[in-house]
Formats: C-alpha cells, structure tokens, sequence
C-alpha cells in the first residue's frame, strides 16, 4: 500500500507476517536524478511482493535508487540482498552495518546462543533458529556505505541529516530534514508500542544510551515523525515524554520483582508485565527473547546506578 506523505516522499506497508509488529513502513523518497528507500523489510517473499507492488506503482527504477538502512534488524535490512542493483549505494552505520554481515555467520549465533543461555534462557535447544534476525536476514554480504552523525544525504528537494540514536541498536541512526520538520525515526521513536531495549554483546547500558538519545531528538525541532512501525506522529515531544515515563516504570517494576531476592534476568522477564495476552510459558521463542533482552537492559540500567547488584559467573544473577 502507498501512501503520499509530502511531494515526493511515500511510506509504503510492508508487511511483517507473523509478528506482534505487523508490518514495517518503507519510506520512498523521489528525486530526478536518485530516489532512496529507507528501510526494507524481511527477506521474505510477502515483503518482496509488496515492495515490488509499490515501487511499480511510484515507477522506481532500482538502477537509480539507494537505499539507507536505519539500523541492523531484518525487519529493516533483510531485503536489501534482493533490491540493491549494481548502481545503489546502501548506507548504515559502521557498527549496525557490521553486524548485519556478521549474521551471515554460524559462529556469530552461537555466540548469541551462548549470551542467551548466560542471563538464564533454558538451554534444551537452540533458539537462535526461531529469531526472525536469523531467519529473514540478507541473503549476501552487503557493500555498506558507513553514515555517521551529521552525514547530509541529498535526493530531490530534501536534505535529511544523519542523527546518531544509538539505544534501539548501538548504531541506529535516524534521518532529520530541518526545513521541512520531518524525522524518519526507524524505531528510535514509534507510537502505541514503545521499541525494544535490549541488553546484547558488545553493549554496556543500552537504555542510558536511549534514554539520551531521545533527549537528542526531544532537542530539535519535529512536526512530522516517520516511524518504523504503527502510526505517523505528528506531537514528538509528547512521545518522548510517554517513552521516558514507559521506561521510568519499568525500572520501578523490576525493583519491585527483585526487591529481597536474587534470581537470573531470564526469571525477572517471566515475572514482568508483556503486551501479549499468552502465559509466560506460551510466549513464542522469539518474545521470550525479546523479553529477556529487555529485562537485562533495565537490571543494566539499575545496575549502573547502584539499585540492584550484579554477579557475574558463569551465569548472570541480580539482586537488591
Ligand atoms: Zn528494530
């Protein structure tokens, strides 16, 4: 489905079968010269089919189109594979561009495996073959175009900055276009679910890290934000505020679980509150994982302003 957002910029629907996100918002931007797709989809053929199906209908030729990838998850980067021609620049940033290549690698999910298994995820299978970032990712290795903050990207009359926003993913990058108010925020900012903070790897505090990232975005001035996902959002000021708020009560939420005991991230996650109208028992292996990450972010978060203790061994537990 294409929907005109501004002369020459469109959000096309992509859709996410099977997932509690629905579908990705595709944005197309139009120039004379070079057009830009900003975010793909999965490598899958729902979303290719769709893809086609709007950029048929916008006349978008892929020889003269790029395509930006606000950050590494596969619901934004999996389709790139099948729609970068010979002539499309695909920019990321270095880091989420890193590991969107190393996810072509078998070693690189068992480190995650073994991560998962470290903060408590039951080990009686391997998981990782569950997780839409293994499943849908991109089918080759990609020429990124590494964009760092202040990166000016140019296509038609729009001139969209670079906004380092790392939180989401240590690299995500969402694009500004001062002159006309408008954000495309990946999943840096979306309304009605509030984007996922995980705890992985390479990270230290995510969720200090978004925490600051949106006070960033709260710093300029937005009329118009286009998410990832859901809705466009026109108060962006006011979402911050909700996400802050979300994440505040989050924080007291894991306190209160803790409060008196010592148990593994994994524990905390099963006894949090999700959006999901499933026991905790039921949730699909995916939503546990997301959940886990979750948790781990915010005893991180408390961990790093001395609220819970962390001991780490061969196993990961906190207690306060
Ligand atoms: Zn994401």
């Amino acid at each position: 489905m294409v929907e005109k957002i501004k002369d020459n910029l469109y959000k096309l629907e992509i859709p996410l079968p099977f997932t509690p996100l629905k579908a990705l918002n595709s944005y197309v931007i139009k120039g004379k010269e070079r057009n830009m797709i900003v975010d793909t989809g999965f490598n899958r053929p729902e979303c290719l089919d769709a893809m086609k199906k709007g950029l048929d209908e916008l006349k978008i030729d892929l020889n003269k189109t790029d395509i930006f990838v606000t950050h590494m998850h596969a619901d934004h980067s999996g389709l790139v594979s099948s729609l970068a021609s010979a002539f499309s620049k695909v920019y990321c940033s270095s880091y989420d561009a890193g590991i969107i290549n190393a996810s072509l690698n078998k070693e690189r999910w068992y480190e995650i495996l073994q991560e998962t298994v470290k903060y408590g995820f039951p080990a009686e299978e391997d998981i990782t073959e569950y997780l839409p970032g293994k499943k849908y990712k991109t089918s080759h290795t990609i020429d990124f175009i590494p964009v760092r903050e202040g990166d000016t990207l140019n296509i038609g009359e729009y001139f969209f900055v670079c906004i380092e926003t790392p939180g989401h993913t240590p690299g995500h990058i969402c694009l500004y276009e001062s002159r006309e108010k408008i954000l495309i925020s990946g999943d840096h900012i979306l309304d009605k679910i509030t984007p996922n903070i995980s705890k992985w790897f390479n990270t230290f505090n995510p969720l200090e890290d978004y925490l600051q990232s949106l006070d960033k975005i709260a710093a300029l001035e937005v009329d118009l934000v286009l998410p990832g996902h859901r809705d466009v959002i026109t108060d962006c000021r006011k979402r911050i505020d909700e996400l802050k708020q979300h994440h505040d009560k989050r924080c007291w939420e894991v306190l209160r679980i803790l409060k008196g005991k010592t148990m593994d991230a994994y524990t905390v996650a099963s006894k949090m509150k999700w959006d999901i109208t499933l026991e905790w028992n039921d949730f699909p292996v995916p939503q546990k994982w997301f959940a886990l990450g979750e948790a781990v972010s915010h005893l991180k978060f408390l961990a790093s302003r001395g609220l819970v203790e962390e001991f780490e061994g061969e196993k990961v537990f906190y207690s306060c």
